[in-house]
């Protein structure tokens, strides 16, 4: 059995980038900049105001009250036709550019106008309610890092910047497909003798699509070598990446590995991890190939182990694993030390300090365990018993929203 990091260091190291490519800004959302990018002009591109109010100089506001005439009113994309002179000043809105001579702005609450006259009731330091030009990104300055995936808050930056095709690595296209005779789907007819549901791949195929993956759908196909052989090789021409699930256990009729060194080179094959201990590796036509296990629960933590930070290297994202932090169990874990076990947790905040627990039944068929934990607790190889009320390491597989109206 290969140690689960040194598995993630050859998968990860075996992995074509996909190419560098201009794609719209709202078609990138969830991609990774292939560059750097820095700012072809300065955000703001001009000094304005932050308020609704008079630019002034502040000069002027030696003794308050004192009354300015007003010379001209500024709505946000005009530009003032006048100076600020002593003993004036220009009505502006929030967002227009500052006039020349002004080097402050006051609020419109801290002022009366009347008959072109306003009365200014507040002294203000110079730069007071001024955005200066390049006050939030300077041109030239680097706003986001290569190896960033873009976010709203990213897109909102790029938009600022004026760029509309932000240099990304394309989409990654990954081919699924589900294995076993015993499978029905969820849209099928009612179960016979001896079958299940298909959960995996409806279950992969929306952790791919959350990851921002385009999924060449493969179907469910059945244990058979000929279909699996055709399903394979159909996803390694279509596709960036092969997935199945089920099939790479050692039964009889688990056909994965065989039809895999058939048509392309089965890397390894067992990994010291609990679940998803059967985990196939490999290629396919020359596409990296992942067979994950069939069990529902073994299938997702190899999807989170290896395929997901597989798929944001390929996209050339950085940093590619979960967040983990430290955290407490409130019960003994008492696992396989040959193994680095990932414990299925639900996880809450209590004295500042965030505690786990088993979210059920820890087999790798029970979905609803999986269903109920937020994060997976990290038990790695070597340690096997973390006693109650220890640290523990805490890999957030998601972080949902976990305060009700009552806790606002
Ligand atoms: P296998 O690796 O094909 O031997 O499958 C291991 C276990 O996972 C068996 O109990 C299968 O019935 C189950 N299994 C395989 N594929 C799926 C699937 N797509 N959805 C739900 N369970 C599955
Ligand atoms: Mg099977």
């Amino acid at each position: 059995m290969k140690p689960l990091r040194q598995a993630q260091l050859e998968v990860l190291a075996s992995l074509p980038l996909l190419p560098v490519m201009p794609i719209p800004l709202l078609e990138a959302v969830g991609l990774a900049l292939a560059q750097a990018v820095t700012a072809p002009h300065p955000v703001p591109p001009f000094t304005n105001s932050a308020m609704d109010g008079y630019a002034v100089q502040s000069t002027d506001l030696g003794s308050v009250p004192v009354v300015l005439s007003v010379t001209e009113d500024v709505p946000a994309g005009r530009v003032a036709t006048k100076s600020v002179t002593p003993g004036t000043a220009i009505k502006i809105m929030t967002g227009a550019p500052l006039p020349d001579g002004a080097d402050a702005v006051v609020r419109v609450e801290d002022t009366d106008q009347q008959n072109g006259l306003v009365n200014i009731k507040v002294a203000v330091p110079p730069g007071t309610s001024v955005r200066r030009a390049g006050g939030d990104v300077e041109e030239g300055a680097e706003v986001l890092r290569g190896g960033v995936r873009l976010g709203p808050a990213e897109i909102g930056v790029l938009a600022n910047l004026g760029i509309s095709h932000p240099p990304v690595r394309r989409r990654p296209r990954v081919a699924m497909a589900s294995t076993g005779d015993e499978l029905v789907q969820a849209e099928g007819p009612p179960l016979g003798p001896g079958q299940i549901r298909d959960s995996n791949r409806p279950m992969l195929i929306a952790a791919l699509t959350e990851l921002g993956v385009e999924v060449v759908d493969l179907g469910h196909i059945p244990d058979d070598a000929d279909v699996l052989r055709s399903a394979l090789a159909q996803g390694a021409e279509r596709a960036d990446v092969v997935v199945t699930s089920g099939g790479v256990s050692m039964g009889e009729y688990d056909l994965v590995k065989a039809v895999l060194s058939e048509l392309g080179e089965v890397g390894f094959w067992q990994v010291a991890m609990q679940p998803a201990k059967p985990f196939a590796f490999g290629r396919v036509a020359g596409r990296p190939f992942f067979g994950l296990p069939g069990n529902p629960v073994s299938s997702f933590v190899a999807f989170e182990q290896f395929l997901r930070p597989a798929l944001l290297k390929m996209m050339g994202a950085t940093p590619l694993f979960r967040p983990r932090i430290q955290g407490k169990t409130r019960v003994v874990l008492d696992t396989d030390p040959a193994k680095t076990v990932f414990v299925r947790v639900r996880t809450w905040i209590e004295e500042g300090e965030r505690w786990s627990e088993p979210s059920g039944e820890q087999g790798s068929n029970v979905l609803s365990a999986l269903a109920a934990s937020d994060a997976l607790a990290v038990v790695p190889e070597g340690t096997g018993t973390v006693a109650a009320n220890e640290e523990v390491i805490l890999e957030m597989f998601r972080w949902p929203e976990e305060r009700t109206v009552d806790e606002l």
